[in-house]
């Protein structure tokens, strides 16, 4: 249930909202469009009556959300969330592209890739320093030293960073470090750390589950803005299926279906769906011609000797080549990239 203030409704009215959804056991929580506020009442609505909101002064009407997901919900939101981060603005006209290698494995290797995406413009870098490995015995990043060098590489190249946090008591000590927390695919139903992040003053970046429903993935996203933080960014990397040509399936119409019910900024990636750098590009462009956001791209500057995912990971000179498709994609769809 949302209360749908009217646009010239006070402070001193809405507060008395807010008072109201609290004395009826359920926690207020804005949402501020361009014109009107919008109070969601989250918690248990069943069996209240909206007469005992709607006769409150400056509430314009009472609404029942269809869905079981609210915040996240274009029924509440139907603008477009725009998410800055450090002047990159994610979810806007411009398609923005991530880029940087699977897992940060020195200083070397992160700085080099780096430069070069950079250059070819990629607007925020990616690499991991806490890694979800499939098997215990793999590589599992760097841990707080690969966050370090993220900090100095995001110092000389002034790239904001992505990286994954796989655990709640990570999150404070990933948080200081990188300005979007990525929320892997294998943690997209870990509820205990969605509420975490939700706390966090970070940007979050969800990845679907590898056997997730959209609804499911919409309502994991909804830990995260019921905790408070608005910020999530979208994820399809691709779902398990009967196929096995490619490491998983990927679900392209997800990204119109997730822009339908939801105003979060969706995003692709291409590495992870696909599992081989030979179609990275060519399902880089679909995305784009989809009206994704943007692209999270596995590039690292020498694929066969990387710790992780390296059969994923397109070259400097492949991404360099990329970055112009994806500009005439955007263009003929009316967006920039
Ligand atoms: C990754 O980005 O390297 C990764 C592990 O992604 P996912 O959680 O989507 O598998
Ligand atoms: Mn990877």
């Amino acid at each position: 249930m949302v209360v749908v203030m009217h646009p010239q409704a006070t402070e001193a009215q809405k507060e008395h909202v807010r008072e109201t959804i609290r004395a009826l056991g359920c926690t207020p929580r804005d949402v501020q469009g361009e014109e009107v506020t919008i109070i969601c009442l989250i918690g248990n609505t069943r069996g209240l009556q909206p007469e005992q909101l709607e006769i409150i002064p400056g509430v314009d009407r009472v609404q029942r959300i269809q869905r079981p997901f609210k915040l996240v919900s274009r029924e509440v939101q139907p603008s477009d969330s725009i998410i800055q981060v450090d002047g990159v603005e994610i979810g806007g006209h411009e398609v923005v592209v991530f880029a940087g290698p699977c897992s940060v494995e020195s200083k070397k290797q992160l700085m080099e890739t780096a430069h070069a995406v950079q250059k070819a413009g990629a607007k925020i870098l990616r690499g991991g320093a806490f890694k979800p490995r499939t098997s215990p015995y793999s590589f599992q990043g760097l841990g707080i030293e690969g966050l370090k060098i993220m900090a100095e590489v995001k110092k000389e190249t002034g790239l904001p960073v992505i990286t994954e946090v796989m655990s709640p008591e990570m999150v404070p000590v990933v948080a200081e470090y990188a300005d979007i927390l990525q929320i892997g695919a294998r943690n997209m139903q870990n509820y205990p750390l969605l509420m975490v992040v939700g706390k966090s003053h970070r940007p979050v970046m969800l990845k679907r589950g590898l056997s997730a429903t959209i609804e499911e993935m919409l309502l994991a996203a909804e830990y995260v803005l019921a905790g408070g933080n608005h910020q999530v960014i979208l994820c399809e990397r691709g779902i398990r299926t009967f196929e096995t040509w490619t490491r998983n399936t990927l679900d392209i119409s997800a990204v119109p279906v997730l822009k339908r019910y939801s105003h979060l900024p969706v995003f692709i990636d291409p590495s992870q769906a696909t599992g081989h750098a030979e179609y990275v590009s060519a399902v880089s462009c679909a995305a784009v011609a989809a009206g994704a956001d943007g692209l999270i791209i596995e590039v690292h500057p020498n694929p066969e000797k990387a710790l992780s995912d390296g059969e994923q990971s397109i070259r400097p000179e492949v991404f360099a080549e990329l970055m112009p498709q994806l500009r005439a994609v955007a263009q003929a769809i009316g967006r920039t990239a």
